[in-house]
């Protein structure tokens, strides 16, 4: 298959999932980037729970992101808490509503009734091959990559779990799943 054949699809793909999230975001009375940043602080670690890294996920200036947020914490979606050791830096945190809604929206409808269909050994080869593409395009693309520790240079196993070679903080294994603005590739996997 050709990659204009690749590009095609995951076009298609992604008109198909564009349109269902602007059902979901009308259903919950929201925007499709509110769905967009509720699920970016879902699945984001420590170091990107803030208005700068979510700006930067979502590609928008600083100022419309805190437009976003404020929406997001006046619904009692997301909450700020002050960093312990800065309390400049405030961390955006999902309340128990934000992750509730968080779980109704995702996957997208589509994709779950597709995940009844396609065979469980499908399924997990086209996420490690849509996996290996993102990793690539990330790669090449050279912007922040926002993805996890396990395929990060700044990432040390230890015995005793992983330390983050960048921070020099202990990482939890739940931690080491979550996506991260100081992500750096060691290598094209
Ligand atoms: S190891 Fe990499 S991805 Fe993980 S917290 Fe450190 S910088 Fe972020």
């Amino acid at each position: 298959m050709s990659m204009l054949e690749i590009h095609q699809f995951l076009e298609r793909l992604s008109n198909l999932i564009r349109s269902q999230a602007r059902q979901s975001s009308d259903a919950f009375d929201l925007q499709p980037v509110h769905l967009n940043s509720l699920y970016y602080l879902s699945i984001c670690n420590r170091y990107s729970d803030t208005l700068l890294a979510l700006a930067e996920y979502l590609s928008q200036t600083k100022g419309t992101t805190s437009q976003t947020v404020k929406l997001l914490e006046e619904r009692g979606l997301v909450a700020k808490h002050p960093d312990p050791k800065d309390g400049r830096v405030g961390h955006l945190k999902l309340t128990a509503s934000g992750r509730k809604l968080v779980r109704q929206a995702w996957p997208s409808p589509i994709l779950k009734e597709a995940e009844t269909i396609i065979p469980l050994e499908q399924q997990d080869a086209l996420r490690d091959q849509l996996k290996q593409l993102l990793h690539t395009c990330q790669s090449i693309n050279g912007q922040k990559t926002f993805a996890v520790c396990h395929s990060c240079r700044h990432n040390e196993k230890r015995a005793e779990g992983y330390l983050c070679r960048l921070t020099q903080e202990p990482l939890s294994a739940e931690e080491v799943t979550q996506i991260c603005r100081e992500h750096e590739f060691s290598e094209i996997t």
